[in-house]
Order: C-alpha cells, then sequence, then structure tokens
C-alpha cells in the first residue's frame, strides 16, 4: 500500500520547471528522506494524494486549518464571494468586517492592516515598530522563524548576541547589521543585551510559543520579563502569533499568558485557507502608516474579498462557546497519551495547547541548541513510519503538528497505535 508512482513522475516533471519543485522548502521532503506527495484533494483532516492514497493530516497546510480542510460553510461563502469578484482594489465591506473579528478576538489589535503572507506582516510590523521609536535594532530569537524577510533571516551564535549573520545567501551584511538574535529562554542574555544596547532597540519580536523550532515552550515567566524589559527601555514588543493566533486561544498566545504585547502579526488560520495575514496593535502606533502617517505599506490584493470571506467565515465558526475548550481537551488527552508511548523509547513531547513535536532526544527541550541535539535520522525514520501508516505528520524535526477540530478519537487512537509500533 502507499505506493506513489504518480507522485514521483510528477515531482519528477515539476523539478524541470520549478526549484527543488516546490514552491516551499520544507515540502520538498529532503530532510525525511521522501520526495513528496502531491496532493489531489482534502477534507476534514484526509489528505488524498493523485495515487489515490489517503493520509490523516497533523501538519493542515502550516496550521491554517484549525477547522479541518475544505470545511464546507467556508466552501460556500467563498464560492459566492467568488461569484461577485474577486479583487477590486478598492475597499470592500468584508475588510472591516473582518478587522471587526480580529480585534474581537484579540483585543490589543486595535487597529489592524491586511497583508497577503505572514512574512509580509511581520516586515511591515518592523517597519511600523522602527517608524514609531525611531529606532533601528530588532531584537530576536535563535530558532524563531518571522518569515523570509532579509533582515530576519538571521542565525546565531552559541549562547551569545550576534550581530549581523544572515543564515541566508543573498542578504547582504550590512541588511542583518541591526537586528540582535539572543537565545530563547535566555533572560541573562536579553538583560545584558539591553543594559549595553537598550536604547538602539526598536522592537523585540518573539513567537509567544516558538514553533518553527518545533514547540518550545516559553519558561519561567520569559514572555512577562520581555513586556518588562521593553517597557523600561521603550522598545516595542512584538508578537509573531502567525501560528498561534486563533490556534491557542480565542485570543492567541496573548490571552493564554496574559500580556499585552504593543504589535501582534497574525496568519494562517486568519486568511482561512488563502492568501491573507495581518499586522496590527496599539492605534497610536498604527496610525503611523501610510496613509494616515509616513510609514509607507501597500498591497494590491491586500484585503481582497475572497480571502477576507474566508477569514470571516473562519472567525465566526471559531468564536461559538467552547470551541476552544472542547479542542484543548481533546488535545491535552492525545498528547499525554503519546508522550506516554515516546518516552519510554527516548523521544521527548513538546506541546501547548494543540500543537506539539516529538524531539527525538532525550532531558528537555527549551532552546535551539537542545532542539540541535535532536536525532534526525531516528525523526525521519519515525516520520516514514507514520506515513506508512497513513498519517502525515510535519516534515521537520523543526516544525510543528497541529490538532484540528475536525480530528476525531478514533483517529487520534489510530495514531497512538502506530506510534507505539515504532521501533518497538
Ligand atoms: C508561517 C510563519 C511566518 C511566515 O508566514 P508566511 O505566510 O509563510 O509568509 C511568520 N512567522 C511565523 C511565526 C510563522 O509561523
Amino acid at each position: 500500500m502507499f505506493s506513489r508512482p504518480k507522485s514521483k513522475a510528477a515531482f519528477e516533471e515539476a523539478l524541470r520547471y520549478i526549484p527543488g519543485g516546490v514552491n516551499s522548502p520544507v515540502r520538498a521532503l529532503k530532510s525525511v528522506g521522501e520526495t513528496p506527495l502531491f496532493i489531489e484533494r482534502a477534507s476534514g483532516t484526509t489528505l488524498t494524494d493523485i495515487d489515490g492514497n489517503d493520509y490523516t493530516d497533523f501538519c493542515l497546510s502550516w496550521g491554517v486549518f484549525i477547522l479541518g480542510h475544505a470545511h464546507p460553510d467556508v466552501l460556500r461563502e467563498v464560492n459566492a464571494a467568488v461569484l461577485r469578484g474577486t479583487s477590486f482594489g478598492i475597499p470592500t465591506l468584508q475588510e472591516t468586517e473582518l478587522a471587526r473579528l480580529v480585534n474581537r478576538f484579540i483585543p490589543s489589535i486595535e487597529r489592524v492592516r491586511f497583508v497577503n503572507s505572514g512574512t509580509e506582516a511581520v516586515m511591515s510590523a518592523i517597519r511600523l515598530a522602527r517608524g514609531y521609536t525611531r529606532r533601528n535594532v530588532i531584537v530576536k530569537f535563535v530558532g524563531c522563524y518571522h518569515g523570509h524577510v532579509d533582515h530576519l533571516l538571521v542565525a546565531a551564535g552559541s549562547g551569545v548576541a550576534t550581530m549581523g549573520i544572515s543564515s541566508s545567501a543573498g542578504v547582504p551584511e550590512s541588511f542583518v547589521a541591526h537586528t540582535a538574535c539572543l537565545p530563547f529562554n535566555d533572560r541573562a542574555a536579553v538583560e545584558e543585551y539591553f543594559r549595553a544596547h537598550g536604547d538602539e532597540v526598536a522592537a523585540v519580536i518573539v513567537e509567544p510559543v516558538p514553533a518553527n523550532m518545533g514547540v518550545v515552550p516559553a519558561r519561567d515567566g520569559f514572555l512577562q520579563f520581555l513586556r518588562e524589559v521593553t517597557r523600561r527601555h521603550g522598545a516595542l514588543l512584538i508578537f509573531d502569533e502567525v501560528i498561534t493566533g486563533f490556534r491557542l486561544t480565542a485570543g492567541g498566545a496573548q490571552k493564554l499568558f496574559g500580556i499585552t504585547p504593543d504589535l501582534t502579526t497574525v496568519g494562517k488560520i486568519v486568511g482561512g485557507g488563502f492568501p491573507a495575514a495581518a499586522f496590527g496593535g496599539r492605534a497610536d502606533i498604527m496610525q503611523l502608516l501610510a496613509p494616515e502617517g509616513p510609514v509607507y505599506q501597500a498591497g494590491t490584493l491586500s484585503g481582497n474579498p475572497i480571502a477576507m470571506t474566508a477569514g470571516i467565515t473562519t472567525l465566526s465558526l471559531l468564536s461559538q462557546p467552547g470551541v476552544y475548550d472542547a479542542l484543548n481537551a481533546k488535545a491535552a488527552r492525545f498528547i499525554d497519551r503519546l508522550r506516554e508511548i515516546l518516552a519510554p523509547k527516548g523521544i521527548v513531547v513538546n506541546s501547548v495547547g494543540n500543537m506539539f513535536t516529538p524531539f527525538f532526544t532525550t532531558g528537555e527541550v527549551r532552546n535551539f541548541d537542545d532542539v540541535k541535539r535532536s536525532d534526525t535520522a531516528r525523526f525521519a525514520r519515525f516520520f516514514r513510519h507514520m506515513l506508512e501508516r497513513g498519517i502525515y505528520f510535519s516534515p521537520s524535526q523543526f516544525e510543528t503538528n497541529f490538532i484540528s477540530i475536525a480530528h476525531t478519537e478514533e483517529t487520534l487512537d489510530r495514531v497512538l497505535a502506530a506510534a507505539a509500533e515504532f521501533e518497538a
């Protein structure tokens, strides 16, 4: 079962025209020693590839589909919207409606602007933070991903502040000269950096639940500490909630932890499966955006009615009472059992709410150095083991799996049984 001759041929053909055969690198499944599945359709939590194989999806387009794929209400509303025209470059009611919903879910987003990707949201939020503070330096954390913005593609040295070393070719050193990269969960490093450079820092940007190195929860009040230290030094705090917004609670990670950032970026879920993301926050900061203020930002398809409609329908469904409680309770039961099953095999499961990553290492995983101790070859075996059993986990050790409202208890039990068989 699960032979994929058509996917293999499709990949060969894609390679002739598309670099690496994919439009986003992790999709190539290189690090897990596979070639990509080509998907024909998806529904609920089931992906169907062009060879006719079904897989239960725990990647869910990288966390987009909290309702499951192809939710009938979203499809119905989007179909109706498409027939009225797909973009006008002129305001629509849908933009204000989604903005109102975003504000109702995440009250710290007093004003919001819609863009087309998380990368664009972060890039714009940073420009705004620099414009507002009239400072240049951005502090980020090792292992946190904020899209492929030039000046945020920065790796870091071992536990010390490193300025200006990009992790991508094609980024001039001068572009990352104002980016400081510090170890996550390390207060002392942040204190020390701010003592020396506090008056140069425009903003600290953080994934409040880092998910792009696998799930690595903040510890010991680290996020509260970031709130306090930025306030003390007149810097802004940006929560990159492109994954966690509308995912962990209705109000995102900031609600979960009771912290109010100055600016927030959201993406993934907010577009309901279409290219949309947003940045927003304090009205006095957002007012600096053009056309009201001097910070320029624009977009041809920004706020287009199709993505807005998908977002409105998705958030409306998520605003029904008890949705997150039920999802997180189901996730907690599953993740607790998974942890019990994998612990004796020397695998640590990190999780927050309905997001989880099995790390193929022992001991606690608190930062990127810990993450790097993972046995990625063993992770690859695990990924393939699950795939052979019809389960599609996120295809990298440095990513997160997502539980959606559409996963059933039966499906989750099947995953537990498959995990129990791994290198038993
Ligand atoms: C996915 C992601 C981004 C980038 O969003 P794109 O839509 O892929 O550009 C930024 N930040 C975080 C935390 C993300 O998970």
